[in-house]
C-alpha cells in the first residue's frame, strides 16, 4: 500500500536525506564522548559538536558561544524559563506571554504560576491570532521580569514581528524568550541584531533529527540548566552530549541556511496553490490566521459545521493533515489558539492544520486537494442523509 501524503510538516518533518547520511555515519564511526578529549576519538566526537554549534549560530546570526545543545525546544523554553522566572528580583516574578504559545511555553509558566513562583499576564490577541502590541507595551511599562512572543505559531502559521517585541524589550530591559520553533531556518532570524535574549530551535522542524534542538542565550545570560550532573554545555544542561544528533541538528541547520530563500517561496506557492483548490471546491471554507504574515507552508482551515474528526476519519489512509497542534492532540480539549482567536464552536470542530514541506511535490498538493474535497462532499452527502450512489 502507497504511504499517505505527508501534509503535517508542523508537527514534524522528514529527515533531510544529507542530514540522515551524516547521522548514520556519525553513528556508525565518530562513536566517541565528546567529553573524552584524551584521545582522537573524544576529539572527533567536540569537533563535530562544536562545528554543529557555529551552524546553529550563523541560522540565527547569533555568536557561536551562544548555543547550548538540549533534547529540542520543549527543554530549552523549560531551563529558559525556570532560570529567568526562579532569578527575578521581583516575587513572584511576572511574565508576560501570548496566550497562543506553545504548551510547552504556556504549562511552564502555568507550573510556575502555581509553584506561586511566577504570575502571568496574557496579551490579548485578535480574531486573526496577532498580538495586540499597544497590550504588550503596556504591561511591560507596568513591570515585566520576562516577555515570551513566539516567532511563528505552531497551529495557524501566523508570523510575529520578533524584531519588534526585542525592541521594546531593549527599552525596558526586559528579557525576551523567543521560540523560534517553528520558524528558525524559515524567515530570517537576527539574534544578536535585535538583541534577543533567548531564542529556541528545534532539529526535528527543519529536516533534522528528533530529540536535538538549542538554546541560544545573550552573553550575559548563563542559564542555570534544570539538571545535576556533567559540566556538559556548561552544566546548563549536563548529560553525555548526542553527537549524532547535534551534528544532525548542524547539517540540517546549514541546508537551511544556505537553501530557504530559494524552498521558501516554492513552499507558499504550492500552499497558496491548494489553497486555491480548496476555496473553489469546498464552500464556505474559512482560512484561519493573519493569511499575510504566516509561514510559507502553512494553510490553516474551517470548514463549519464538517467536523475535522469524520475528515480525518475517510482521508487517514492517504492522506496526512492535523485537527490541530499534534503536541496536544490527544487530548480532546480545544485548541487554546483557537479559543484565544474567538473562533465559534463550529469553526473550531471543523478546523484542520495542513502543513507543506520542502519535500512535498506539486501532485502531492494536486491529490491532497482532490482526497480533502471528496471527503467533505462524502461528509455533507452524509450528514445530509441522502446515500452517495455514484
Ligand atoms: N514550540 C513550538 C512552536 C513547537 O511547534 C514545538 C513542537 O511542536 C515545540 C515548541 C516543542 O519542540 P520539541 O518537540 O523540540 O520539544
Amino acid at each position: 500500500m502507497r504511504e499517505p501524503i505527508f501534509l503535517d510538516n508542523q508537527s514534524t518533518t522528514p529527515v533531510d536525506p544529507r542530514v540522515l547520511k551524516i547521522v548514520a555515519e556519525i553513528m556508525e564511526k565518530d562513536f566517541g564522548n565528546a567529553s573524552s578529549v584524551d584521545h582522537v576519538f573524544g576529539r572527533r566526537a567536540a569537533e563535530l559538536v562544536e562545528s554543529a554549534r557555529e551552524e546553529v549560530s550563523l541560522l540565527v546570526n547569533a555568536e557561536k558561544g551562544r548555543v547550548y545543545f538540549t533534547s529540542g525546544s520543549t527543554e530549552a523554553i523549560n531551563i529558559a524559563i525556570n532560570h529567568v522566572a526562579r532569578n527575578a528580583k521581583r516575587k513572584p516574578a511576572q511574565i508576560v506571554l501570548s496566550p497562543v504559545e506553545h504548551p510547552a511555553v504556556l504549562e511552564t509558566c502555568l507550573s510556575l504560576q502555581k509553584q506561586g513562583v511566577a504570575h502571568l499576564s496574557f496579551i490579548k490577541v485578535d480574531s486573526f491570532g496577532r498580538i495586540d502590541f499597544e497590550d504588550l507595551k503596556n504591561l511591560v511599562e507596568t513591570g515585566a521580569d520576562l516577555v515570551a512572543v513566539m516567532a511563528a505559531n505552531n497551529e495557524i502559521g501566523n508570523t510575529y514581528s520578533v524584531e519588534k517585541v526585542a525592541k521594546l524589550c531593549n527599552e525596558f530591559d526586559v528579557p525576551y524568550l523567543c521560540d523560534a520553533s517553528q520558524a528558525a531556518g524559515k524567515v530570517n532570524i537576527e539574534f544578536d541584531g535585535w538583541q534577543i535574549d533567548y531564542l529556541v530551535v528545534s532539529g526535528h522542524k527543519i529536516y533534522g533529527p528528533k530529540g536535538s534542538g538549542a538554546l541560544v542565550c545573550k552573553r550575559r545570560h548563563l542559564p542555570a540548566g534544570l539538571m545535576h550532573g556533567g559540566a556538559q554545555e556548561q552544566a546548563v544542561r549536563p548529560g553525555t552530549l548526542n553527537v549524532p544528533g547535534i551534528a544532525g541538528l548542524g547539517e540540517a541547520c546549514r541546508l537551511r541556511r544556505v537553501e530557504m530563500d530559494v524552498d521558501e517561496p516554492i513552499i507558499a506557492d504550492k500552499r497558496d496553490k491548494l489553497q486555491v483548490l480548496l476555496q473553489a471546491g469546498i464552500s464556505e471554507l474559512k482560512v484561519n490566521g493573519d493569511v499575510g504574515n504566516r509561514l510559507s507552508g502553512s494553510l490553516h482551515i474551517s470548514i463549519p459545521g464538517i467536523p475535522s474528526d469524520a475528515v480525518i476519519t475517510r482521508i487517514c489512509d492517504s492522506l496526512a493533515v492535523s485537527r490541530g497542534a499534534s503536541c496536544s492532540s490527544g487530548t480532546e480539549k480545544p485548541s487554546h489558539v483557537l479559543l484565544a482567536m474567538g473562533l465559534s464552536e463550529e469553526e473550531m470542530e471543523g478546523a484542520l492544520r495542513i502543513g507543506i514541506g520542502k519535500f512535498n511535490s506539486e501532485a502531492d498538493v494536486i491529490a491532497a486537494s482532490e482526497i480533502l474535497i471528496n471527503a467533505v462532499r462524502e461528509v455533507r452527502t452524509k450528514m445530509s442523509g441522502v446515500s452517495c450512489k455514484t
